[in-house]
């Protein structure tokens, strides 16, 4: 079943339209990355399908529910969102930013309760950002801070989760235990993942299916088996590389062509 239905989505900002024509179905308990060039619309389209651009025409259906006539509350019930870019106060303590994770789930004026509390510091443990958490978000790393985001948005507890670039500033083992995190909460919990990607080999063996963004449209989606080949890289991305088989799960890898000759 859809849990999310995008529908003709055309997207942009003052100047016009950035993303076009966009139609997608996203199953429930499903991961999809999106992948595309610097400037292609991925961005735009995480902001598009949650109903934070003005400039905005189609429809987006989360639930059944028509996203731009519901209030951000309701929406932040449906879909956690870890922006590629934070604008927040760095003047809040890591334990702060995450608990805003739990406000769309207390009532007025009842704070956070002992549950909160628990859910928290079980996030913190699972991220590993525990030893942190009455540190000044000011004062962490760019990968420390990625992660505190990513903790936020899984602290919501939301059946949909959207990840703009979490791999970002994140060293290699953090990266694929980022991933390790949201395959478990899409086995175990049923969540429906939507991720950007720029390490196409970090989104191969996450994602059921790949959607290709050239130029503000889907060039194409499919699973990663069908997509990962060198003429669809070469014609989304501009660049040749070598398809081979990951030795570990089968999987298609790609393999970026050093312009530099090996020595003999
Ligand atoms: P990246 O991989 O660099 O994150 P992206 O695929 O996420 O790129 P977007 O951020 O969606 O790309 O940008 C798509 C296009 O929209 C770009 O040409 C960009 O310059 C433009 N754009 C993005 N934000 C704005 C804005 N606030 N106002 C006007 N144009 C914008
Ligand atoms: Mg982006």
């Amino acid at each position: 079943m859809a849990i999310l239905e995008v529908n003709n989505l055309s997207a942009g900002y003052e100047n016009g339209y950035v993303i076009e024509d966009i139609s997608f179905l996203l199953d429930k308990g499903e991961f999809i990355s999106i992948l595309g060039r610097n400037g292609s619309g991925k961005s735009t389209l995480i902001k598009a399908l949650q109903g934070l651009l003005k400039n905005i025409s189609g429809k987006v259906r989360a639930e059944g529910k028509d996203m731009f006539s519901l209030g951000p509350r309701q929406i932040a019930k449906k879909i956690a969102y870890v922006p590629q870019m934070f604008s927040l106060s760095f003047e809040f303590s890591v334990k702060e930013i995450i608990l805003m994770g739990r406000y769309i789930h207390q009532r007025r004026l009842e704070g956070t309760s002992f549950e909160d509390a628990k859910i928290i510091e079980e996030i913190m443990e699972l991220t590993e950002i525990s030893f942190l958490k009455e540190k000044k978000m000011a004062h962490l790393s760019g990968g420390e801070r990625q992660r505190v985001f990513i903790a936020r948005a899984l602290a919501q507890d939301t059946p949909i989760l959207f990840l703009d670039e979490p791999s970002s500033h994140l060293d290699i083992s953090y990266q694929v235990e980022i991933y390790q995190i949201l395959q478990r909460l899409q086995e175990e919990k049923g969540k429906t993942i939507l991720c950007t990607e720029h390490n196409i080999n970090l989104a191969i063996p996450y994602s059921q299916r790949l959607i290709f963004l050239k130029g503000g449209k889907i060039y194409a989606q499919g699973p990663p088996e069908k997509l990962i080949t060198e003429k669809n890289i070469r014609e989304v991305f501009q660049t040749d590389v070598d398809i081979r088989e990951n030795l570990h799960s089968g999987l298609p890898e790609i393999s970026l062509i050093s312009k530099k000759e090996k020595k003999p």
